[in-house]
């Protein structure tokens, strides 16, 4: 019989399915307590007898994934590290962990290897996409990075992958991660990213989580400009995009992320800011995160240089948009935004059986 991975659960799932196991519901707590924040799975730890503690072994695990690859980058805040994990069938995922200041760490994290969204000023496109991550997988960036020695305060899902194309697992991995039963973090410190998936940010609003943020990758104000850098431009519409997240309200004083990667002489006139600030005029409250374009290994443009960041910074102001500028980390070592992948993957086949749950 096939293990289940105890970080695809919630503590209360582990509790429902532990009932008819050795110190059932109470062994469960503290098992899922010491795994989840402990990275360890150690039944003999809990005062079980050695056939209890086999019972569990033989129907659970925790298999997390290996740092086959570590690179830092010294910043003002500290250091960036891109860290490459290899998952159960030998394809890696990227996670990177980024400084925030007065000792504060965010993990960007990965929800699927490769993608196929295509966007053009992203090195993760090239690779397409070999597969979905498992909500364990997922999960397991978390507890690596942790179990390698840095601290994760905020999670945000801009790692490899379209995250809303694997909305169930990312779904489950953000019941997981906000669980106080294990890793405890506040809704309000996970970031959901999207190229703008309406059927996932659908699915996210069913799912009811009241203070998670979420933010999407807008990069161009009109649909001709953006289909032409984020191929799912041709699919959906910005007018669509638009009034999918009018109707995604999970508080009154939600703000939606609108991320935009600045691409010198392609989206940062000042027609551009307009047409952003006409974007997120029925949107209530935004915050857009402006991110300078870091070329990956087959350029599209340069990266913008100061002036040019400054002088779209304030031409969005003019439109009283609220705007923070993105510090660029990890450029050097390719653990900056839209620098993530690993194009050689592409050479491995997807696998063709599910991985474990
Ligand atoms: S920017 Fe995000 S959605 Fe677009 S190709 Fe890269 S990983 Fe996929």
């Amino acid at each position: 019989m096939e293990k289940v991975q105890i970080a695809s659960m919630t503590g209360a799932e582990l509790v429902a399915c532990a009932e008819q196991l050795p110190k059932g519901r109470g062994a469960a707590r503290a098992i899922y307590r010491q795994a989840l924040r402990e990275q360890r799975f150690d039944p003999d730890a809990h005062g079980l007898s050695a056939e209890g503690a086999r019972a569990w072994t033989d129907r659970f695990a925790l298999d997390l994934p290996r740092v086959v690859r570590k690179a830092e980058e010294d910043t003002d805040l500290g250091p960036t590290a891109k860290l490459v994990m290899a998952l159960h069938d030998g394809l890696e995922c990227e996670s990177v962990v980024l400084p925030m200041g007065r000792g504060k760490t965010t993990l960007c994290i990965s929800s699927q290897v490769g993608c196929k969204m295509g966007c053009k000023f992203c090195e993760t496109a090239r690779m397409g996409l070999l597969r979905h991550m498992t909500t364990a997988e997922i999960i397991g960036q978390i507890l690596r990075a942790r179990a390698e020695g840095f601290t994760v305060n905020n999670v945000v899902f801009m790692g490899m992958g379209e995250a809303l194309d694997n909305a169930d697992n990312v779904i489950q991995a953000v019941r997981v991660i906000t669980d106080p039963a294990g890793l405890a973090l506040g809704q309000e410190r996970v970031t959901v990213c999207t190229v703008g998936r309406i059927d996932g940010i659908k699915k996210l609003a069913e799912a009811s989580f009241r203070r998670l943020n979420l933010s999407i990758s807008l990069n161009a104000p009109d649909d001709a400009l953006r289909s032409s850098i984020m191929p799912i431009g041709r699919t959906v519409s910005l007018a669509q995009l638009q009034q999918a997240l009018i109707e995604y309200r999970p508080r009154d004083n939600f703000a939606v992320g609108v991320n935009y990667c600045l691409l010198p002489g392609i989206n940062d006139a000042a027609e551009h800011a307009a047409g952003i600030a006409a974007f997120c005029a029925p949107l209530g409250r935004v915050m857009v995160n402006l991110i300078p374009y870091n070329p990956g290994s087959a350029p599209m443009t340069r990266a913008p240089e100061e002036g040019e960041i400054e002088r779209f910074v304030s031409y969005l102001r003019e439109h009283g948009l609220p705007v923070r500028r993105r510090i660029t980390k990890g450029r050097t070592v390719m653990a900056a935004c839209g620098q993530l992948g690993n194009v050689e993957l592409r050479r491995k086949k997807p696998i063709t059986s599910p991985p474990p749950a």
